[in-house]
């Protein structure tokens, strides 16, 4: 068989495989956006892929129809290429390309189906699980509950790879197992947080600095006052914030003659009073930042800081 012909085979069946990996994310996407959840980002894995939503659906009939939508999809694909490729084979015969193609990609598809459907939480089937768990207790301890058993599942998985599974299964046990923690972990602090506004747990004894503030000054100041961070005013405009380890990272001898200015972080993502307390803490996480300035109509009205979102979920979950 010429190499060249090959490699246009392999070629498109790698185009058609990441197609119909994306069409199971679509599935997914399409729910979810008729319930008019905002998808920010698809990410395609080769074994079903995450779309990652704006926000997590708290209605576990809703969570359920929009996990079921993306396994629903691969299942069509993969019956409809299966019986394509029955008609392929009687017109072309069971040897040809594309009989071959259409009957790869079937069995792919039937086989992503049925694993994706697996209550391996965070996926597909382990969301029908949350969602059912969901709808007879807490969110928080359904998510615990169903995280559980996809961390068993993981585990098993990972052995089944190591003894003979293939390298694969291993690789994709460990993915489960590690995403499933951080959906436990992230749900067990977004959803205290729920309905708590930013208003309601910044810091409004606002003390900010200015950028001709040498750097011994500041410090006596964070340690006087043991703030962390300050944000650096200009003519009542927020221009930046200024961190104890922004301080700390100019050498001791130099700070004499160095002012906030010129070491402060300009790039500054803010949030307003209004927001709700878990998305600060999204921000938070995602950026890897420990406080947020709050801006009300473009004025400094307060800061948020992990700390007052730390005790806020405290006193939340301790209801
Ligand atoms: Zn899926």
């Amino acid at each position: 068989e010429p190499s060249g012909a090959r490699w246009a085979y392999s070629f498109a069946f790698s185009i058609l495989l990441f197609v119909c990996v994306a069409l199971h994310e679509l599935g997914h996407s399409f729910v979810a956006m008729r319930y008019g959840i905002k998808i920010r980002s698809i990410t395609l894995y080769i074994f079903g892929g995450v779309a990652s939503m704006e926000d997590i659906p708290r209605d576990p009939s809703m969570e359920a129809r929009m996990a079921v939508a993306g396994p629903g999809v691969s299942g069509i694909i993969g019956v409809g290429c299966t019986l394509l490729s029955i008609q392929s084979a009687i017109l072309l015969g069971g040897g040809h390309p594309l009989t071959t193609l259409l009957w790869t990609l079937g069995v792919i598809n039937i086989v992503l189906m049925i694993f994706n459907l697996l209550p391996a939480f965070p996926m597909d089937g382990g969301r029908v699980l949350r969602a059912w768990f969901a709808s007879r207790m807490a969110y928080v301890e359904a998510t615990r509950r169903a995280a559980n058993i996809g961390k068993f599942f993981a585990i098993m998985m990972f052995f089944l790879g190591l003894f003979g599974g293939g390298i694969l299964l291993v690789v994709i046990a460990i993915f489960i197992y590690i995403a499933a923690s951080d959906e436990e972990r992230s749900t067990a602090i977004v959803v205290p947080l729920e309905g708590v506004k930013v208003r309601d747990i910044m810091s409004v004894d606002l003390k900010t600095v200015s950028p001709e503030t040498p750097l011994p000054e500041i410090m006596n100041l964070m340690f006087r006052e043991k703030h962390r961070g300050y944000p650096v005013l200009v003519d009542g405009r927020l221009a930046g914030i200024v961190t104890i380890s922004d301080v700390q990272r100019v050498p001791e001898e130099k700070r004499e003659k160095i002012t906030v200015g010129e070491i402060m972080v300009k790039s500054i993502y803010v949030i307003e009073p209004n927001a709700d307390a878990a998305e600060a803490m999204k921000k938070m996480m995602e950026r890897q930042i420990r406080r947020l300035p709050v801006m009300d109509e473009g004025k400094l009205v307060g800061i948020v800081s992990r700390s007052d979102l730390l005790r806020a979920i405290e006193i939340c979950s301790g209801w």
